[in-house]
């Protein structure tokens, strides 16, 4: 039997963050009550012009700047035919053979390797209404429900060329587009409200092959982990299917997150079936180049530079870097808390482990976390100025996160300050070779690994607040051992 290679294209759709629809002035704002935000315009309605919005032509750049595409000076917008009722005019104004950018390219840093992921163009086009299907299903539903608020909304369809190799870096593939398009401010990339969607082609072929095999397009996808889930399905589907002698349908499959399969949905539309034909309403769209150059100045730095910075500045291994760039947000908080600290992999891995641990738990974005990067320099001066120990810290942030009281209150109102004066250690220290002879001889004959467990045993007197440093010299004074 053939080995196969696993070929992935995908197709994103990104709502744009602007305050008005693509083609007239209502409102793009998330939760209206259905149907407050519409007009002649967006509903479709007969003699309406559509009118473009700049700030939807002005993120389409910026997208297309941060993946690396040419910025065409002359695109055209094409009406592309469904017949949906959630898409009142019986077609969405689209980009068809030219669209605003082209032949970019994403760079995905693999373990030690970076891979390239080709992006074939980037377009502009209007998002459709919302259905709501009374009962279980729409095949069995009485009747449906429009909402067309979201009709009318800027949307950039993102195609990558067929270079993706694996479930897995498609994911990661994903993972790298929300970073950008959120460093950028061209889109929130929130799936659960739909502003980013993804749909999956998938084929294989035998390694070593030059041409293509047919694919499939896997719809319903709605989060990046359903994303790799449905394309690791997809390609045990098609391998069996390859495996019995037969051939891969070219279809539209539908992903089941419950049941975790794929199941057919309908033959694919071809292109003629949308009948593209220029949308006669609109002017082409031509780009000076001035305007191309000046929102590029504008640009943030982007994830990859700021990793990298990250690496030249302040010394961080490549791995950290790459976990604190991820989103804009988690490298401000990270550089906003440095400013402070001054200890790099101090900060980083407090912002990386329990900061960034508590924020997933509570499924918080680093913009929204209750302590804020002054606040957590507080702790972390507390751990440099040897005020608290590592442990009692992880106390400390825990607290910090459930009262919102800075660091030295709560250290105060505890009495968590760490004991590293002689006398107060005296005792305890004492009590504890009191109570363990059998270790204290095991030092005395030269096992001095025994330390570290007296060690903790003072620790554990102490409940945490002994100085580890002093208590160790303390010992080794008292059992005279180098
Ligand atoms: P279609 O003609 O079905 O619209 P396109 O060539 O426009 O197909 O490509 C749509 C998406 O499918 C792109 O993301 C592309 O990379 C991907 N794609 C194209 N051919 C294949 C294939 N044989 N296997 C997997 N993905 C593919
Ligand atoms: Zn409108
Ligand atoms: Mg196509």
């Amino acid at each position: 039997m053939a080995d196969w290679e696993v070929v992935i294209g995908l197709e994103i759709h990104a709502e744009l963050l602007t305050k008005s629809k693509v083609f007239c002035g209502c409102s793009t704002q998330f939760g209206g009550t259905p149907n407050s935000q519409v007009c002649p315009v967006c509903l479709g309605l007969p003699g309406a012009l559509p009118v473009l919005n700049r700030k939807a032509v002005e993120l389409a750049i910026k997208a297309g700047l941060a993946l690396q595409c040419n910025i065409n000076q002359y695109s055209q917008f094409d009406r592309k035919h469904y017949f949906y009722p959630d898409l009142p005019k019986a077609y969405q104004i689209s980009q068809n053979e030219l669209p605003v950018c082209s032949d970019g390219k994403v760079e995905l840093q693999m373990g030690e390797t970076v891979r390239e992921i080709g992006i074939q163009r980037v377009h502009l086009e209007e998002e459709a209404g919302k259905s709501l299907h009374a009962g279980d299903s729409i095949m069995s539903a009485a009747y449906s429900l429009l909402d067309y608020n979201r009709c009318g909304i800027a949307l950039i369809e993102i195609v990558t060329e067929p270079d993706i190799r694996s479930p897995e870096e498609a994911r990661l593939f994903l993972e790298k587009l929300k970073t950008l398009l959120e460093y950028t401010e061209v889109s929130d990339c929130k799936m659960e409200e739909g502003s980013l969607r993804c749909d999956a082609n998938i084929s294989l072929r035998p390694i070593g092959a030059s041409s293509f095999g047919v694919k499939s397009e896997i719809k319903n996808l709605n989060s990046f982990r359903a994303v790799q889930r449905a394309l690791e399905f997809e390609v045990e589907r098609q391998k069996a299917v390859l495996a019995a002698g037969e051939s891969v349908l070219p279809e539209t499959r539908h992903w089941d997150e419950a049941q975790g399969m794929t199941f057919s949905m309908r033959s694919k539309e071809k292109a003629a079936d949308y009948r593209y034909f220029p949308e006669p309403n609109l002017y082409p769209l031509e780009i000076e180049p001035g305007w191309v150059e000046s929102i590029k100045a504008e640009l943030p730095e982007l994830p990859d530079a700021r990793r990298d910075r990250f690496v030249a500045a302040y010394g961080l291994p490549i791995y950290d870097a790459d976990v604190l760039t991820t989103s804009r947000d988690l490298a401000d908080y990270f550089e906003t808390c440095m400013q402070e600290v001054k200890d790099a992999k101090l900060v980083s891995n407090w912002v990386m482990g329990e900061v960034l641990r508590w924020l997933k738990a509570h499924g918080l974005e680093a913009a929204e976390s209750p302590v804020r990067p002054g606040e957590l320099a507080g702790l972390l001066r507390l751990i440099q100025e040897n005020v608290v120990s590592n442990i009692v810290a992880k106390e400390v942030l825990a607290e910090m996160f459930a009262s919102g009281k800075p660091a030295a209150l709560i250290v105060e109102e505890k009495g968590w300050k760490q004991v590293s004066d002689s006398g107060s250690l005296e005792a305890m220290i004492e009590e504890v070779l009191a109570d363990n002879p059998g270790p204290v001889a095991d030092v005395k004959g030269g096992k001095t690994k025994a330390i570290g467990f007296l060690v903790g045993q003072v620790m554990k007197a102490s409940k945490g607040t002994a100085n580890p440093q002093k208590v160790n010299e303390m010992l080794r004074d008292k059992l005279q051992v180098k």
